[in-house]
C-alpha cells in the first residue's frame, strides 16, 4: 500500500483549527496520522507552501450547463428564457460528446480544488426520449467522466416526470428535449436507477456513490416522489431536490397543493437529514423552521443565482433554524467553490447591512465537511486520521493571497483567494493537480474548448 508524506506550512480543517507545520500521511487511500506543529518531518515529505485544507465538495452540478457560459451573457431575460438555452444544449448531448464535455468540466473543477462532485443527473435517455440499449448509459459516463478527471462523483440520479406546473397547478407532459429526462413513472425510476447500483455490489466505479433526486415539484407530481424517498431509505443514500428557486414555482405549488414546495416534500417525508434542498431561495418563515427542524443540508449555489437572477436565500435563518449549508456550482456560471463560499457571507450583508453573519471557518466548513456529508462521504472533508486522503493546498503567495498573515490566512483563503490560486490537488492519496497542472487531463482548456464546441455546434 503506497504511503505519502506532506509538511503543510499552514493547515486548516474543521476539527484542527488553523495550525503551523502539519505533518498528514497517508496510507492507501486515507490519512494515517496528521500532526500539527511537526518540528523534525521525515526527509522524504512533499512540502506545501500555503494552506492546505480537505478536499472541497461541489455538492450542485449539472455538467453540461458549462457549455453555456458567455453564451447566456448577451440580452434580458429570466430564468425562464436561459432555460431555453439549455434545453437546446441538453438535445445534442449524445454519449461520447456529453464524456468528452463532462471530462473535461470535472476537470476544471479539480484544479478549482473540488475533489468530489454531486451530479444532478437528468439527461437519462436518448435524443428522442428512447431508452439507450444500456439504460443508465448516461449514468455510467458521469461517473467515467468523474473519474478520468481523478476526483469522486455522487451520482444523484433524478426523478423527472413532468414538463412542469402551470399557473393553475397542472402538471404538464413532457414534451421536446424533456423526453430525454423523463421515466414512465416513479415506479420505472426506481427500477433503472437500482440496476445501476445492483452491479459490482453496489459501487460501478470505486470513484463513485449514489444518490437520488427529485427534480423540483415542478417536474414531479406529489403522488410519485414517495416512491423517490423509499428508494434513497432502501439504499441509504443522500435525496436531494431543487427547492423554491423561483417565485413562480412557489406560486404554481400553491396554485395545484395549497402548499408551499417545502410543504409539499415534507408532507411526503422528502426532509430529512439525508436530504439536500438546493436553492432554498424564496422560503416562508414556516418553511425555514420545517427545514431547520430536520436537519437537512441546504445547497447554496450563489452564482449560478446572481447569474439567474433568482433571488438571495436565507442562509443565516437556515443555519440557525438547524440546517447545514452546503455549496454548488450548479450552471457552472463560474467554478470557483471559495467564490461560493464568501457569497454566502457577502449575500447576507448586502440584505442585511451587517457584516459577520458566517465566520471564515463556518464557510470552510461549509465547503468541505459538510459538502462531503450531504454527498454521502462522511468519511471525507477533514484532515484526520482514517479520513480519504483528499487535500487541497491554495498559494499564499499570489496576487490575490500575498501579505496574508499567520492568524488569519484562512480569512485571506476564504475571503480573497480564487480557483487559480489552488496549487496542488490530492484525491485518495493520488496527486491530480501539481503546481496548479491538472496530471490527468493535460491540456483543460483544450479539452474545454473542444467538448463546447462539439455540443453547441453551429449556434
Ligand atoms: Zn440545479
Amino acid at each position: 500500500m503506497p504511503t505519502r508524506s506532506w509538511l503543510a506550512e499552514f493547515a486548516w480543517s474543521p476539527a484542527l483549527g488553523v495550525r503551523r507545520d502539519v505533518l498528514i500521511q497517508s496510507a492507501g487511500d486515507r490519512f494515517v496520522a496528521v500532526t500539527p506543529d511537526c518540528g523534525s518531518p521525515p526527509s522524504a515529505v512533499t512540502r506545501l507552501p500555503g494552506v492546505t485544507v480537505p478536499g472541497l465538495a461541489n455538492c450542485h452540478s449539472h455538467a453540461f450547463h458549462r457549455a453555456l457560459r458567455g453564451v447566456t451573457q448577451t440580452g434580458r431575460g429570466t430564468f425562464w428564457t436561459w432555460r431555453e438555452r439549455m434545453y437546446e444544449v441538453a438535445a445534442r448531448l449524445d454519449p461520447d460528446s456529453y464524456l468528452a464535455l463532462a471530462t473535461a468540466v470535472y476537470a476544471e473543477m479539480a484544479i478549482a480544488g473540488v475533489s468530489c462532485v454531486g451530479e444532478f443527473h437528468y439527461v437519462h435517455h436518448d435524443q428522442d426520449g428512447t431508452r439507450y440499449a444500456d439504460p443508465n448509459l448516461m449514468g455510467r459516463v458521469l461517473i467515467e467522466a468523474a473519474s478520468r478527471a481523478g476526483i469522486r462523483v455522487t451520482l444523484l440520479d433524478t426523478c423527472y416526470l413532468s414538463g412542469g406546473l402551470s399557473s393553475d397547478g397542472r402538471h404538464e407532459p413532457l414534451e421536446g428535449v424533456q423526453l430525454r429526462f423523463g421515466d414512465q413513472d416513479a415506479a420505472a425510476w426506481a427500477a433503472r436507477t437500482a440496476a445501476l447500483w445492483a452491479e459490482a455490489g453496489g459501487t460501478p466505479g470505486s470513484n463513485a456513490r449514489a444518490g437520488a433526486a427529485i427534480h423540483s415539484v415542478r417536474a414531479v407530481p406529489a403522488d410519485q416522489m414517495p416512491e423517490v424517498v423509499a428508494w434513497s431509505h432502501r439504499f441509504g443514500v443522500p435525496l436531494h431536490a431543487h427547492l423554491s428557486e423561483q417565485v413562480a414555482e412557489n406560486r404554481a405549488c400553491l396554485a395545484a397543493y395549497h402548499a408551499t414546495p417545502t410543504e409539499v416534500l415534507d408532507a411526503v417525508g422528502a426532509v430529512g437529514p439525508r436530504t439536500t434542498v438546493v436553492h432554498a431561495t424564496h422560503l416562508t418563515p414556516r418553511d425555514v423552521r420545517l427545514l431547520g427542524d430536520s436537519r437537512c443540508h441546504a445547497c447554496f449555489c450563489p452564482t449560478t443565482e446572481a447569474d439567474l437572477a433568482d433571488g438571495v436565500g436565507p442562509a443565516a435563518k437556515l443555519a440557525s433554524a438547524g440546517s447545514r449549508l452546503t455549496l454548488g456550482s450548479d450552471s457552472h456560471a463560474v467554478v470557483d467553490l471559495l467564490e461560493e463560499a464568501r457569497r454566502v457571507e457577502l449575500g447576507e450583508r448586502l440584505a442585511s447591512q451587517e457584516r459577520g453573519h458566517f465566520t471564515a471557518a463556518e464557510l470552510a466548513t461549509v465547503a468541505t465537511a459538510a459538502g462531503h456529508a450531504s454527498l454521502g462521504w462522511p468519511d471525507a472533508g477533514e484532515l484526520v486520521a482514517g479520513g480519504l486522503a483528499d487535500l487541497v493546498t491554495v498559494a499564499l503567495d499570489s496576487p490575490r493571497t500575498a501579505g496574508a498573515t499567520g492568524t488569519t490566512v484562512l480569512e485571506s483563503v476564504i475571503f480573497g483567494a480564487t480557483a487559480a490560486d489552488v496549487r496542488h490537488v490530492v484525491v485518495g492519496g493520488r496527486d491530480v493537480v501539481s503546481e496548479g497542472r491538472h496530471l490527468l487531463v493535460p491540456d483543460v482548456p483544450a479539452a474545454l474548448a473542444g467538448a463546447i464546441k462539439a455540443v453547441l455546434g453551429a449556434s
